[in-house]
């Protein structure tokens, strides 16, 4: 059997030891330190957009702490993109919240604004406003933000926006994670960048990451003996898995580039297999870190399926996947609203994503490239 190719794993830079071992060297083993200080800042700078980052343990706990500094509470209901990770949604159920979810548009995959506002003027009139709009950049694609922030000033509710997969990813410019009241950051294995696990949250005034930061380390009053008078959590990241983060920063360009080269392998391979679209930027105005490349199959004009070909690249030991089955479909959301039509759906009937990694190498992508000409072309 020949290596596994995988979907996306780890690609250390090689600096992040030296971090490390300076925290090793100091005695900084703790949720704090010279590294979480430095990795945050690292972050605002590469940002560039007067943004204050909380480092925390994971990004789930950087949405939890979003919903929470947004004020929802037991029995409110959040907006949420259906299509997505469970990530996305599990934190509105630990804030005794329900998700109200929102179908996605074509071109970009994420939450489509026709619906959004559909999902908003029916929530109201059945007497509760939403507390909050999570909204996803899929597999680093940012979302349609002008669209979706004109209606979230229009109706006065905050957008959070979840970038666990867009590091690096722009619209108009601008980074994604930096839009909404608060963006959410994951560096967990599979990610772009990876701290082994961990998150942040993206703020826009000290005060917001302040509070975070408190939140995420037990809430301690400010007194010599332990004195609460919130509930706190136990979400800040570790000094250690920090260091890993301040190298990873180091090699983040290098790392865009090379998903964004995977991309456009995909793109000359398929542009000679007619029934199947590689997942792409709408316009100039969105700039996609492309974490995740992704297809769609046209089972009718190729005559094959996802499934199939997923099924051709695990005989090959390639790891490939279906998108994100989406929250409304999911059993544990079977209760909860939904708004909009089947794009969501289509697309997780239809959808592939393929062997990404900013590590793979030549001989990799000739394997790659092999099942797949060998699948719709032979
Ligand atoms: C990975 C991911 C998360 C969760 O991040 P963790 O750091 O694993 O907790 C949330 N949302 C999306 C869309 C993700 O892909």
């Amino acid at each position: 059997m020949q290596d596994k190719i995988w979907l996306s794993s780890p690609h250390m830079g090689g600096t992040e030891l030296k971090y490390v071992n300076e925290a090793f060297a100091a005695n900084w083993v703790a949720p704090l330190g010279p590294n979480v200080d430095g990795f945050e800042k690292d972050l605002e700078t590469y940002l560039n957009a007067d943004v204050k980052v909380g480092a925390l343990s994971a990004g789930t706990a950087a949405l939890h702490l979003a919903l929470i500094q947004c004020g929802v509470e037991y029995g409110d209901e959040v907006i949420c993109q259906s299509m997505t990770f469970s990530a996305s949604a599990n934190p509105i159920t630990y804030c005794g919240a329900t998700p109200i979810f929102v179908d996605s548009e074509k071109d970009t995959w994420n939450m489509c604004p026709v619906a959004l506002e559909e999902a908003i003027q029916d929530r109201i009139s059945k007497g509760k406003k939403p507390k909050a709009i999570i909204v996803v950049h899929l597999y680093g694609m940012p979302a349609k933000m002008d669209e979706i922030t004109a209606i979230a000033e229009k109706y006065e509710i905050p957008i959070i926006e979840d970038a666990a997969e867009a590091l690096g990813s722009t619209y108009k410019g601008k980074a994604c994670g930096t839009f909404g009241r608060f963006g959410i950051l994951s560096f967990n294995g599979n990610k772009i960048i990876t701290t082994s696990g961990g998150g942040a949250l993206v703020c826009h005034t000290q005060e917001d990451k302040d509070q975070a930061v408190f939140l995420s380390t037990q809430a301690r009053d400010n007194a010599p003996h332990y004195q609460h008078s919130h509930i706190g959590y136990n979400y800040r990241m570790s000094n250690i898995v920090a260091g890993i983060g301040r190298g990873q920063m180091e090699v983040l360009h290098d790392r865009v580039e090379a998903r964004r080269k995977m991309h456009h392998f995909y793109v000359d391979i398929f542009s000679n297999i007619d029934g199947v679209e590689v997942f792409s930027e709408p316009s100039e105005d969105f700039y996609s870190n492309h974490w995740l490349s992704a297809i769609l199959v046209d089972a009718i004009k190729t005559g094959k399926t996802r499934e199939d070909l997923r099924l051709a690249f695990l005989e090959d030991n390639i790891e490939s996947r279906p998108l994100w089955k989406p929250m409304h479909m999911q059993p544990i959301f079977a209760d909860a609203p939904y708004y909009g039509k089947d794009v969501a759906e289509k697309l997780f009937d239809n959808g592939l994503c393929l062997p990404s990694g900013s590590n793979l190498s030549d001989d990799d992508r000739a394997r790659i490239k092999k099942v797949i000409t060998d699948f719709f072309i032979k």
